[in-house]
């Protein structure tokens, strides 16, 4: 098999879907490349959440709530994958943690997104801002936000702008709509000629193109050529049994979630972090260990997270769990992902290192890469993803 395309995107999980969506609405020729199909990699190990709530000031807030906004349009031009937009709820069990939830929305809602270069934007019309939604909720009123919750919080913070998808579904239909060709098998290499990508050598033969994308997820680290340093960092999910009416309604967490976020320790990390599905099931994480490449299943950490999880939600002491799997996120060192052009080889692209933000992340991070494959002015800043940050 010879061929050339003008974009060969490595990965089908939600990134690589995003960028053939972006790439094809672009006017981009596109062929994906996945050795095990749709959704086939941590996309469809994980759960669906679009947060800003849990992202501190910077360069990956600003990249969330850009993403948020796309979502939304995404969900427009061709849903079908349980977009929900039920909001984010994060409570504190302490006044001391309730203090620092609380200071850490402040510093959210302060920051403001640039809007950046916006092509369609006449230049007499200010660039939109967008901030962070964070509303405190006193321990009184928590329950009418979330009827179920345990007794004794000391306080919360809403989340208004936090949402839901279907992550297997999302990358499916993105990829449906795109019309891009998946081609299912493994790339053992790129092929390089003098110092810009060629293509990728298959295991069905090569596959020539203008442009490659890497967003092979938590294995986008491994291609000798172009090696960066991304790392799997395990995560457990338990699913109950469905409910005829889900006990939750919105995505709720303990604030202690957002620094197991963004810790850089190996051992085993855990958080109450609950959510209803569409199908009435509840899902509930979550833990993060770095263990290699090791998905099995561990009891013990699994009872944790159920404890937790009554914790917050007694009514699910009553609910079996129906099963329970493990993802590996694509840990990046410095927590940010990786997007944008190589530092080393000329015509090939990352998309990836999104860890537990990948979803969520995605339209934005696909936008990003087609601004820059097609010479066309960022709507987020793309410094601070460069690849040649580790260099
Ligand atoms: C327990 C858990 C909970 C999570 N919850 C959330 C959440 O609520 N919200 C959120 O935003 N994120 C969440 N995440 C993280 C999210 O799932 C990931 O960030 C996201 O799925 C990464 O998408 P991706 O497309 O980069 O990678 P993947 O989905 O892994 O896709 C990469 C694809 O590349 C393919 N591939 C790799 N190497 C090769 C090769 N050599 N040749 C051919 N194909 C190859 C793989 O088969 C795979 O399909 C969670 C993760 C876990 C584990």
């Amino acid at each position: 098999m010879v061929q050339t395309v003008d974009v060969l995107v490595v990965g089908a999980g939600i990134v690589g879907a995003s960028c053939a969506y972006v790439l094809t609405r672009a006017g981009v020729r596109v062929t994906v490349v996945d050795r095990g199909g749709v959704a086939s990699g941590t996309t469809g190990a994980g759960e669906g959440n679009i947060l800003v709530s849990d992202k501190e000031p910077g360069p990956e807030l600003e990249l969330a709530l850009r993403s948020n906004e796309l979502w939304r349009e995404l969900d427009e031009e061709c849903g079908g994958f349980e977009w929900e937009p039920k909001g984010g709820l994060v409570v504190a069990e302490t006044p001391e943690v309730l203090d620092a939830l609380t200071a850490f929305a402040d510093t959210q809602r302060r920051h403001t997104r640039p809007a950046g270069a916006d092509p369609g934007r006449p230049e007499n019309v200010p660039p939109a801002s967008v901030q962070v939604a964070a509303v405190p909720v006193a321990a009184e009123n928590l329950r009418g936000f979330e009827p179920h919750l345990a007794d004794g919080l000391a306080g919360g913070v809403h989340y208004p702008q936090d949402a839901q998808v279907q992550p297997m579904l999302a990358a499916a239909r993105l990829l449906k709509a795109s019309g891009a060709r998946l081609v299912r098998t493994a790339v053992e290499r790129f092929l390089v000629s003098g110092d810009r990508v060629t293509g990728v050598r298959t295991g069905q033969g090569d596959l020539y193109a203008d442009a490659v994308v890497n967003a092979a997820g938590t294995w986008a680290g491994s291609f000798p050529q172009a090696p960066l340093p991304i790392r799997p960092r395990k995560g457990f999910i338990l699913v109950t049994q469905p409910f005829a009416v889900p006990p939750v309604r919105h995505k709720v967490y303990t604030a202690a979630y957002v620094t197991n976020v963004a810790s850089d320790a190996e051992g085993l990390e855990t958080s109450g972090v609950i959510e209803s599905t569409r199908a009435g099931t509840v899902l509930i994480g979550a833990s993060r260990q770095r263990v290699g490449y090791d998905t099995a299943i561990d009891y013990p950490v699994l009872a944790k997270l159920a404890r937790q999880a009554i914790g917050l939600f007694p009514v699910l002491g009553d609910r079996q769990v129906m099963r329970a799997y493990a993802g590996l996120r694509p840990y990046s060192p410095d927590h940010l992902p990786v997007i944008g052009p190589d530092h080393r080889l000329g015509n090939l692209f990352h998309a990836c290192g999104h860890e537990g933000a990948g979803i969520g992340l995605a339209p934005a991070t696909a936008e990003m890469v087609a601004a820059q494959l097609t010479g066309r002015p960022p709507r987020v800043d793309p410094a601070p993803f460069a690849p040649g940050r580790f260099a």
